[in-house]
């Protein structure tokens, strides 16, 4: 199929407009962002929404803002300002090492964070960044706003925590003392979709040890983070030894499928190995002394 089903297209001019568009067109309604998931979607028949709105006008969901210690970042800001932003790579230095791997400039220059987080696709790259980094998404609905963490609105593949009615508005990212982080992804080909990938992020105590670390993989069936590889590393000074302990609770912890990708072995191989690499990366970026 390359076709879509016929369809309706209706412009939101604001926040309120799209509300009220969702609730006026109802079940059949889906939102458009980037398009770089729904019309492909579309294409081959997966999805068949009677009514398509398109909020892209919506400039007021495109930004990314610092407020204290926390990073906003507006639903509809493209994959591309993520990755030039000099704020987001300082900060969280995660977010430009996935932005630099996921897909092409056409891609980016389209497709956004908030479609990127409700197609809660398991290969896709900023879902991970998001939950390693503890972010919060931020929804408005007919009832008002709501914030969940990101293990909330991620409710497995492909299904998140959104009413129909509901928007997703805002991510927002803690910004942290002493931390750093860091994503690595293995693909067949530049662009592609991850074969696998890890992400870490870590926190650092004035003495030097892990005081929080967090460690997610793509695409290889763990849902949430790898907890056990977490509560390892914590409270331990960074050490290469320590790495690969968590490396291989990660790889324990997922659950791989043998697909074109490759193998479940070579997968749980790449958990264990990506995750060492992020952890030792993360642990730099965050000024730590590594041992071993
Ligand atoms: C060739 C190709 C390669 C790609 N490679 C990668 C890759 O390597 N890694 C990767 O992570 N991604 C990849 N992608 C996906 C890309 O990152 C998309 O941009 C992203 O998945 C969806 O973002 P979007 O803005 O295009 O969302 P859309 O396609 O517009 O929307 C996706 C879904 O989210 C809903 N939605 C969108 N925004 C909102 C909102 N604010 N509130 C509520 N619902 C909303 C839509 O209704 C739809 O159901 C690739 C895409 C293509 C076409």
């Amino acid at each position: 199929m390359q076709i879509p089903a016929a369809f309706d297209y209706v412009r939101a001019s604001s926040i309120d407009d799209a509300l009220a568009l969702l609730q006026q067109h109802g079940p059949e309604s889906r939102v458009l962002a980037g398009g770089h998931s729904l019309l492909p979607m579309m294409k081959l028949r997966l999805a068949r929404p009677e009514w398509l709105i398109d909020i892209n006008e919506l400039t007021e969901l495109d930004y990314i803002r610092r407020d204290a210690d926390v990073l906003r970042i507006g639903a509809m800001t493209r994959h591309t300002t993520l990755l030039e932003s000099p704020d987001v790579g300082r900060l969280f230095p995660i977010v430009r090492d996935a932005e630099q791997v996921i897909a092409d400039p056409v891609v980016r220059n389209r497709g956004t964070i908030g479609g990127s987080l409700c197609q809660a696709d398991p290969a896709e790259d900023l879902s991970t960044v998001c939950k390693v980094l503890r972010a919060e998404a931020v929804i408005r609905g007919p009832n008002g706003e709501r914030v969940l963490r990101m293990d909330e609105f991620h409710r497995g593949p492909y299904e998140t925590a959104l009413e129909q009615t509901e928007l997703l508005c805002e991510v927002r990212l803690p910004v942290r003392q002493r931390s750093g982080s860091a994503y690595e992804k293995v693909e067949r080909r530049v662009g592609d979709w991850a074969v696998a990938a890890a992400g870490a992020a870590v926190a650092l105590a004035p003495d030097g040890t892990i005081e929080d670390a967090a460690v997610g993989l793509t695409a290889v069936g763990l849902e949430g983070t790898a907890t056990e590889a977490e509560t390892l590393l914590r409270g331990k000074r960074p050490a290469e030894e320590l790495f690969a302990e968590a490396g291989r609770a990660a790889a324990a912890a997922c659950d791989p499928v043998a697909d074109q990708r490759g193998p479940v072995d070579y997968k749980r191989h790449l958990a264990d190995e990506l995750t060492r690499r992020v952890l030792r990366r993360a642990c730099g970026r965050a000024g730590a002394e590594r041992e071993g």
